[in-house]
Formats: structure tokens, sequence, C-alpha cells
């Protein structure tokens, strides 16, 4: 097989980190909040990968209560209750906790957001899953850190753009194939 360069290779990284950038700027607009985005340890906490549509909504959730704490005090939004949010809390019959879930205008209200974040999930889990754990997560950019190109053992194979420290690792697993990306060509220096 020829191996073209591919002419779009996504960077699954860049990608979520993009999403979660354009989904915090529509939210604060929306609740009149100026903030950063959140660490990405609080907008992944508890968001179980596995299930990329239960984990899309799980982090549209954590995203909004980061917004109801960052409301300022002259806001019209200011001590709202979570529903002018978007968010409930229910008590889940399995756990016997509370947790907080998408109401249903929630739901309607971020629905595109969330079927991005559930494409983007389904798609790239294993990267994800595995960029987790990895401390300081993409967020810390180090030098001598260049993009590669990196591809796994499917036939075609999946193309990726990532940093070279994440595929040396060889922890970066396609969820296809179970086999780690592996860097074939440098992009930038
Ligand atoms: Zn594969």
């Amino acid at each position: 097989m020829k191996m073209d360069h591919p002419k779009e290779v996504i960077d699954p990284i860049e990608a979520m980190q993009d999403l979660l950038t354009s989904i915090w700027s529509e939210m604060c607009r929306m609740y009149d909040v100026d903030a950063h985005v959140p660490d990405l340890p609080l907008i992944f906490e508890q968001v179980d990968l596995s299930d990329a549509c239960i984990a899309a909504e799980k982090i549209l959730v954590n995203l909004l209560l980061e917004i109801m704490e960052d409301v300022g005090r002259f806001s019209p939004f200011y001590r709202q209750p979570p529903r002018a949010f978007g968010v409930m809390s229910y008590r889940n019959p399995r756990t016997q906790r509370v947790e907080w879930i998408l109401a249903p205008e929630g739901h309607r209200r971020w629905e595109m957001a969330s079927n991005k974040l559930e494409w983007l999930i389904s798609q790239y889990r294993g990267i994800f899953r595995a960029v987790i754990l990895v401390e300081g997560w993409m967020m810390r950019s180090t030098p001598n850190d260049p993009q590669v190109l990196a591809y796994c053992h499917c036939e075609p194979p999946h193309a990726i753009q990532l940093k070279r420290s994440l595929v040396q690792k060889r922890e970066i697993l396609c969820d296809s194939c179970r086999h780690p990306y592996e860097m074939r060509e440098v992009l930038e220096g």
C-alpha cells in the first residue's frame, strides 16, 4: 500500500481542546461569565469514557457546574438554581448517590456540543484514556516535542497527529486493532 501523506489528519487531542474551548466560550456568553476554561482533570472528573454518550453528558455537566461557580455577583444568573443552568440532580438508584445530569432543556440546548463530544470520544477514546493518565495532560507543552504522524495496525491504518512524547510511550492504542500507534513521520520541529 502506498503511504501518501494524508491530506487532513486529525490531532484528536487538539480537536478535543478546541471543542472544549468553543463549548466553554458559548456557555460563558450565555451565562455572562468571564473565566478561563477549567483544568482538564476537572472537566473529566468522573467521566467514564467507555460510553461516549454518557461521557459527553458528564463533560457538559461538569462544565455547567463550573459555570455556576463563576457567575459574577452582578449577573442576572447570580444565585439562580441549578435548573437555570440546565442541570438537575437525581439519586442514582444503583449507587444511591446524588448525581448531576442535564435537564431536558439542557439536553436540547447543548445537543450539538454533545454530539460532537460523543463522536470524538467514540473515535478516539483509547487516546483520551491514555492521555488523561499522563500527568498534566495535554495542557503542558514541552520543548522538543514535535507533532508526529502516527499509524495503527488497521488495514488501512488510522492516522493521527500527536506529540512525539505521547507516541513514544506506546500507550496510545487504536480502539479497533488494539495496537499502539507508531510514529511514522515528524511533522514539525
Ligand atoms: Zn487500528
